[in-house]
């Protein structure tokens, strides 16, 4: 798989270009709301996962092709798990002027050396679900040396710290952090980490894990006034209609998924498009939770999120 995909519409940038520097699934979390699936490696310690000057080249070839209006790190995992992530921050900001924003879980900005790597992005997107330890433990099962006081620590040190936008995505889950106390208690925490905005999710997509509900649209306005000015409510932005040739052409993809599980090849021959376009599109569609794999018989098929594992044992030809 690339370590660049995309550009695939975002709903929270608009057109973003993704960088993945993780493979999956290492991250220092493992949410129950998580579209990529189960995390299989749990870690704190920053490693140079993939090679620094192998992303850069790949961003830059694909710039020459498509101006996305966002780079976003982001991906199969946790960002800020490449020791080198700054790195790669550095040699983007020197080819373009495309703003760069890092999608992170936000979880270990308490180590001084990942807040240094991370100011050169435009903006900051971590994550914030609830004020309470039990909550925060059992949305996101985080490593056991992760605790809420010690991340929230981190975020407030990051805000005084980082100059750039820090737009912090609350999730919501039904009957886990959606009651009027979970939410004001969150609200007062978020005031001292003073993110530019509040961008109030749910899933939106089929989980990792059933117990993950999503909130409904008149609970996600309440929340959206008790969270104050800053709050905004981030839409559901699927390919449909949108961002021209390449939702498009992830259109046509999630139609024909609908139909039978495809493999990497059957889009490539079913869109005219060559692998390292095929290949892209779907590692896009995958990250952002809009189809997942199947290993069969040796090959990878793609199916939709929610299909049945048993189809891809029956895929048409
Ligand atoms: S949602 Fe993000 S932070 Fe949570 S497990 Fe998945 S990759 Fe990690």
């Amino acid at each position: 798989m690339p370590y660049v995909f995309g550009p695939v519409p975002s709903r929270r940038l608009g057109l973003s270009l993704g960088v993945d520097l993780i493979p999956p699934k290492t991250c220092t979390f493992d949410c129950l709301y998580c579209q990529v699936g189960k995390t299989t490696t749990k870690s704190l310690m920053p490693e140079a996962h993939v090679p620094v000057a192998a992303v850069t080249e790949e961003v830059r070839r694909k710039l020459l092709k498509r101006r996305p209006d966002v780079i976003t790190l982001a991906g199969s995992g946790e960002p800020t798990l490449h020791s080198g992530f700054g790195r790669v921050i550095g040699a983007v900001k020197d080819m373009t002027d495309i703003p760069v924003a890092l999608l992170t879980n936000g979880s270990l900005f308490w180590k001084d050396e990942v807040r240094e790597r991370a100011l050169g992005a435009d903006i900051i997107m971590p994550t914030l679900t609830s004020a309470r330890e039990t909550t925060f433990q059992t949305i996101h099962r985080p490593h056991p040396e992760l605790r809420l006081d010690r991340i929230v620590s981190g975020l407030k040190r990051l805000r005084e710290e980082y100059t750039g936008r820090i737009f912090l995505e609350a999730v919501f889950l039904a009957g886990i952090n959606d009651t009027d106390e979970e939410v004001s208690a969150l609200r007062d925490l978020i005031v001292g980490i003073a993110p530019d905005k509040i961008q109030i999710n749910t899933v939106v997509r089929p989980p990792a894990d059933a117990k993950a509900r999503s909130l409904d649209r008149k609970r996600l306005e309440e929340i959206k006034v008790a969270l104050g000015e800053k709050a905004e409510i981030v839409a559901e932005v699927l390919p449909k209609g949108q961002a021209g040739k390449a939702g498009r052409a992830a259109e046509d993809v999630l139609e024909m998924l609908t139909r039978r599980p495809l493999r990497q090849r059957d889009v490539e021959k079913a869109l005219d498009l060559g692998a390292e376009a095929a290949a892209d599109l779907l590692k896009g569609l995958l990250i952002k939770g809009y189809v997942r794999q199947q290993n069969h018989g040796g090959e990878i098929y793609y199916l939709p999120p929610g299909r049945n594992e048993r189809e891809a044992k029956n895929p048409s030809p």
